[in-house]
């Protein structure tokens, strides 16, 4: 089991194996809505920067 850096919650290690990397710090739902919040921002840039910034702040504060 691994602790997801961004939900805090533990997985088996195979929810971690993705985009080529084996070892990612955050699981593979943290991934998708990664994705999604950047897309929704324009994909790359500032604006997408500081919507992921916003969501992950939002989700550690709520275990961290
Ligand atoms: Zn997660």
């Amino acid at each position: 089991m691994k602790q997801c850096s961004i939900c805090g919650q533990s997985f088996p290690s195979s929810h971690f194996v993705y985009g080529g990397k084996q070892t990612n710090s955050y699981c593979q739902d943290c991934n998708r809505e990664d994705r999604r919040i950047r897309s929704e921002n324009g994909g790359s840039g500032e604006r997408a920067r500081a919507a992921v910034a916003r969501w992950r702040a939002k989700m550690q504060a709520s275990w961290k």
